[in-house]
């Protein structure tokens, strides 16, 4: 019968708390004493008052008071984790939703090219349709006349006498045209054995079908589509790195309402930022850089408008209109940039891309030059393209 306290070993709830291990200073079941892994070989002890007293004497002045703060840490963790699984949440369904809109996208060209290839095909298909036809046709007719000619003339050819027919049609009235008929049937014979005997003619003919075959890439296709997203895994959680060094320069770590010292034109802005306001960035510093998991969003004069050179890591909330300073004339899209930039400042003549999803508007195509880093996939067809080789242009120390 369970008694009115809680008597479980608290590692081996089917067993009772029976003796005090000494080394260890706490209650034991037998399944502690005997196992391997817990307190064999221990000094074990009767459960007196003494050792109780001494067990929650520590309780009571040491593990209480730390338990209390434990809680709170805990509750702190909690929240940390529930506000990151958020986030991953988020994140997921928008990645759903880009894979099946992408899919979906796919499709209807997949369904229009199978469409206009099946409309191609048939055309030619057509065509040659039409000269079969034509052919026959041709065949039908020739082959008509040349047995009414031969039926009629085969044997009578020898007793004909132009001259009477000739004259015979004359006297008639209302003109008989036996010779013309004559005529037209020697006119025919002359077309239809030369035709006969012009061997090309009638290759010439048979010329006008095409033939047609299919090259099937589809393979290539099929190998390839298997690539189109690739799923990446990386650390959830984002920490302020100890040192950023972008292009040699070294940068000033932001935190919240720090004092940034006197002079400094270089400053990282990493996930450990809550808040900023106007005026928190003063408007001295020329190069910013948006550190891995910023996660602030950025609004117009956030940013001051001296900064020139801007570096954007994989930051979490999308560039909103303005929230570029106008002054940036550099833009580093750095390996994991993979946010909407709503309005690229006209300000912007290069752009530096790394590993990015993000496509440069074709209305740019003009007035920015464009950097391409080993690390970028992206095809840029049509943009002024340099190869840029970023081999230790940034140094960043966790
Ligand atoms: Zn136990
Ligand atoms: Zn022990």
């Amino acid at each position: 019968m369970a008694g009115k306290f809680d008597n479980k070993c608290t590692l081996h709830n089917d067993y009772d708390y029976r003796f005090i291990c000494s080394d260890c200073r706490v209650p034991v079941c037998d399944y502690c004493i005997v196992s391997k892994n817990h307190h064999r070989s221990h000094s074990i002890d009767f459960i007196t008052s003494e050792n109780c007293n001494q067990i929650f004497q520590e309780f009571k002045n040491n593990n209480f008071q730390f338990l209390i703060k434990c809680l709170d840490g805990d509750k702190e963790l909690l929240n940390k984790s529930n506000e990151i699984f958020n986030e991953l949440e988020e994140e997921h369904i928008h990645n759903v939703n880009t894979i099946s809109n992408e899919f979906k996208q796919l499709h209807t060209i997949l369904d229009s090219v199978e469409k206009d290839t099946i409309k191609h095909l048939v055309s030619h298909y057509d065509e040659n349709k039409e000269t079969h036809s034509k052919i026959s046709k041709k065949l039908e007719n020739n082959s008509k006349n040349a047995h009414l000619i031969t039926n009629k003339y085969k044997d009578t050819i020898n007793n004909f006498n132009i001259q009477q027919i000739f004259n015979n049609d004359q006297n008639i009235k209302g003109n008989n045209h036996q010779h013309l008929e004559l005529l037209k049937h020697c006119h025919q014979s002359q077309m239809l054995v030369k035709e006969k005997n012009t061997e090309n003619k009638n290759i010439d003919l048979l010329n006008e079908f095409n033939k047609v075959t299919i090259e099937n890439s589809m393979d290539f296709v099929k190998n390839s589509i298997k690539d189109t997203f690739k799923i990446k895994l990386s650390s959830a959680t984002y920490k302020d790195p100890k040192r950023v060094k972008l292009g040699g320069g070294e940068y000033f770590i932001y935190k919240d309402g720090c004092v940034i010292p006197n002079g400094t034109l270089y400053l990282a802005l990493g996930p450990s930022i809550k808040n900023l306001t106007i005026g928190s960035i003063p408007a001295t510093i020329q190069r910013i850089a948006l550190l891995n998991g910023f996660n602030l969003q950025l609004t117009e004069g956030l940013l001051p408008n001296s900064v020139q050179w801007l570096h954007i890591g994989a930051i979490r909330k999308p560039l909103i209109k303005k929230s570029i300073p106008q002054s940036v004339s550099f833009l580093f899209l750095l390996d994991g940039f993979n946010q909407e930039i709503s309005e690229i400042p006209p300000n912007v003549t290069q752009i530096y891309l790394g590993d990015t999803s993000f496509k440069i508007p074709q209305t740019l195509i003009k007035s920015v030059r464009v950097y391409k880093t080993p690390s970028c996939k992206q095809d840029l067809n049509g943009f002024n393209e340099v190869l840029w080789n970023s081999n230790g242009y940034s140094q960043i120390e966790m």
